[in-house]
């Protein structure tokens, strides 16, 4: 999200020592405690008419700005009304009473989900939102809204004094990664591969580890050969399987086997539990790679984060990965999962002031818990012995959610180049 820059001047020190003062206080586990319960005290609190009132007193960013009634358009209406609080106090630009209502801080999370989240385009690697917002634009609305949004748009950057604008994104949120682009040139593949395994890190996993590996309709569930890597017919149609190397696509996560297998509720399901023979010898695309004096153009680390996020076109690239991963005594992968992107809830390619997060050092740890790991197996695991099966189970999909959030239509027509649906 883009903010305002600070100019900087002479009390910025001062400002710089009570702000330390202020995070030094909030980092002390008992004040942090005591926030909680008067926070919830509030949230009770504003329910009521009285109690509205007298927090809204004591603190002005708890009074409703907007509602979820304020909007005409009907997704950013929905979105409203999910990030909304209950507050007793009237709406103070349409006065509803019921409605779901905005403060301050909640009106930029809408924006910022809803025009900026909700604005991100997929592009063949990488992705990035076509709406931004922020200070310097306020009034200034350049982005062409339909016209469902547009007095939406400028009533919100009213209220909270930021507008609207059209996001030309840095190149490398779409792709332009130097090591990205050699690999997709098979000329100039094999170095970058070479250095992907180098840099990575490998595990070693004994017979501790518990794998799941799911099957939609086997012929005989029963029969623990069912759950091995495909059929030689059936190969070089995964992200990593080819005819010269079957994968068993395998995962530590049941939920990351089910996204991965795109099972519908017409498939008859089984899982079978597996555990090592031996030690397996793996190579963690996974990790986060710590580079220094490198910028997101050129490297490794994004290279690959985009790549097992992409798409089928992707695919002759981690195929030729895991093909040298094998000829280098690797028994497998652990890969970022492609259903990472829907499954946490954090922004694919996320970036600060056009940084990507996955480059600031503290913000590692974050930009690592939105990947879900999966695990590939070479050659046939359970033929060859290397793995074995502990137990067989049926699975039902009890239930299946959505989480759904919306966001602005892109006046120009896209070349999804997609099948029509
Ligand atoms: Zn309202």
């Amino acid at each position: 999200m883009s903010v305002a820059v600070e100019k900087p001047n002479r009390r910025q020190p001062m400002l710089k020592k009570v702000r330390g003062f202020i995070r030094w206080v909030l980092s002390k586990t008992f004040v942090r405690k005591i926030l909680h319960v008067l926070d919830m005290a509030g949230g009770v609190a504003i329910r009521t008419r009285v109690g509205a009132h007298i927090v809204g007193t004591l603190i002005p960013g708890s009074r409703p700005v907007l509602c979820s009634d304020c909007f005409s358009d009907h997704g950013l209406a929905l979105d409203a009304a999910r990030i909304g609080i209950l507050n007793t106090l009237p709406c103070p630009n349409c006065g509803a009473q019921n409605s779901k209502k905005l403060t301050l801080y909640l009106l930029e999370v809408l924006a910022s989900q809803f025009f900026v989240r909700g604005s991100v385009i997929r592009a063949r690697y990488g992705s990035a939102p076509f709406v931004q917002f922020n200070k310097q634009h306020y009034r200034k609305n350049s982005f062409d809204a339909l016209p469902s949004l547009r007095r939406d748009a400028e009533l919100i950057g009213e209220k909270a004094r930021f507008g609207f604008f059209e996001y030309g994104p840095r190149l490398w949120m779409i792709g332009y990664v130097t090591p990205l682009e050699e690999l997709q040139d098979p000329q100039r593949r094999d170095p970058v591969i070479k250095r992907i395994l180098k840099e990575y890190p490998q595990r070693t996993w004994s017979a501790t580890h518990t794998l799941y590996r799911l099957r939609a309709n086997p012929s005989t569930p029963s029969n623990p050969g069912e759950y091995d890597s495909p059929p030689d017919q059936f190969l070089g149609q995964g992200r990593l399987d080819s005819l010269e190397l079957p994968i068993m696509y395998c995962s530590q996560d049941i939920e990351g086997c089910v996204h991965e297998c795109r099972v519908t509720v017409e498939d008859e399901l089984y899982l079978a539990a597996l555990k090592p023979v031996r030690e397996l010898r793996l190579l963690d695309l996974t990790e986060l790679l710590a580079e220094e004096h490198v910028t997101e153009f050129e490297s490794l680390d994004m290279a690959v984060h985009m790549l097992f996020y992409a798409a089928e076109h992707s695919y002759p690239i981690s195929r030729a990965i895991a093909v040298a991963a094998r000829d280098s005594g690797f028994d497998g992968l652990i890969y970022p999962s492609y259903f990472s992107q829907v499954r946490s809830e954090e922004m694919p390619f996320e970036t600060v002031y056009g940084i990507s997060v996955r480059r600031f050092p503290k913000a590692a740890q974050y930009a690592q818990s939105g990947v879900f790991p999966n695990v590939a197996l070479f050659g046939r695991p359970l033929h060859d012995g290397i793995v074995g099966v502990t137990c067989i189970n049926r699975l039902i999909l009890r239930k299946e959610r959505y989480d759904i959030g919306f966001g602005p239509v892109k006046p120009l027509p896209g070349n999804w180049n997609r099948p029509w649906r």
